[in-house]
C-alpha cells in the first residue's frame, strides 16, 4: 500500500477501487505509448521555460511543428502574460500522516484573484470539474501554501482555471473556491484514504468507466456484467409476463 497518493491515484481509486489494485497495490507494469504524451509535455516544457524567461528561438527550431504551433497559441493568450507566482510548482500535503502530491502547471495574479491555470493541449477538461481531484486538491494544496507562494488570500480570491486547446482556439473554464469547498476537500481527502488504508477488498464497479482500461479481461468486469445484463433479462422477461398473464385476461 502506498504511504503517498498522487492526484493521479486519487482519481483511479474513486473511479475504479480494481484498477488501483492493479496499478498501484500489485504495481502490474503495463507499457504505455510515449506519443500519447509527445504534445502535451513538448507544449507545457515550452511554456515553463517561456515563464522562467529563457531564450526559446533554438528549441523552436527544432521543435515538432505541433508542438511549436499549440505553444505559440497558448502563449499569445492572456493567461500567458499574467504575472506568474509559481511555474510546474510541485507540492506534498500531509493528511493523516499521508502525503498527497501533485504539480500545479502555473500560478499567475490576475487582478485580486489567483489563478491555478492547467494548459489542456491533448486531454480535455473533465466533465465535472468542480467535483474532481484535480481541481479540489489543487486549489486545497495552493491555499495551504500561502506562506510558501508568499501569497495571502481568502478562499473567495482563488481560482481554477483550466486552458484549452481546442479545434484551433482557446477556451476557459473557471472553477471558484470557498470556506465550504475547502472543508468539503479536507473531510473527503480524510475519507478516501481511510478507505484506501482499510479497504483491502478493491471491489469492481457496477459497470466499467474506462473503456481503454487494459485489465478488461483479467478484472472480473466481463462476467459481472454479464450477469446484470442476464438478471435485468430476466427481470424484464417477468415484468412482460406480467403485464400479460393469460389468466388475468379471463
Ligand atoms: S476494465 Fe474497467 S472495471 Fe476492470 S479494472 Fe479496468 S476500469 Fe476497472
Amino acid at each position: 500500500m502506498p504511504e503517498s497518493f498522487s492526484v493521479n491515484q486519487l482519481k483511479t481509486w474513486s473511479k475504479c477501487q480494481k484498477k488501483f489494485e492493479f496499478d498501484y497495490v500489485r504495481k502490474l507494469a503495463w507499457p504505455s505509448n510515449p506519443q500519447n504524451f509527445r504534445l502535451g509535455k513538448g507544449v507545457h516544457q515550452l511554456l515553463d521555460y517561456a515563464s522562467k524567461g529563457m531564450d526559446l528561438s533554438p528549441i523552436l527550431q527544432d521543435a515538432d511543428r505541433d508542438i511549436a504551433t499549440a505553444w505559440e497559441m497558448l502563449q499569445q493568450s492572456s493567461w500567458a502574460k499574467l504575472p506568474t507566482i509559481a511555474s510546474e510548482w510541485g507540492f506534498s500535503l500531509e493528511v493523516q500522516g499521508y502525503w498527497i502530491y501533485g504539480r500545479i502547471d502555473r500560478i499567475v495574479q490576475r487582478d485580486e484573484t489567483i489563478h491555478i491555470l492547467d494548459w489542456k493541449t491533448g486531454t480535455g477538461i473533465p466533465r465535472c470539474p468542480e467535483a474532481d481531484w484535480q481541481t479540489l486538491i489543487y486549489q486545497y494544496a495552493v491555499y495551504e501554501a500561502q506562506r510558501d507562494l508568499q501569497i495571502s488570500i481568502d478562499p473567495a480570491q482563488l481560482v481554477f482555471t483550466y486552458v484549452q486547446l481546442k479545434g484551433g482556439a482557446v477556451q476557459e473554464v473557471h472553477i471558484p473556491f470557498s470556506h465550504p469547498i475547502h472543508e468539503k476537500t479536507r473531510q473527503r481527502l480524510l475519507q478516501t484514504i481511510t478507505a484506501i488504508t482499510s479497504d483491502e477488498a478493491y471491489t469492481l464497479p457496477a459497470t466499467c468507466p474506462d473503456k481503454f482500461c487494459p485489465y478488461r479481461k483479467i478484472c472480473g468486469i466481463e462476467s459481472k456484467e454479464k450477469a446484470i445484463d442476464t438478471q435485468t433479462g430476466m427481470i424484464l422477461e417477468n415484468m412482460a409476463q406480467e403485464a400479460f398473464d393469460p389468466l388475468e385476461v379471463f
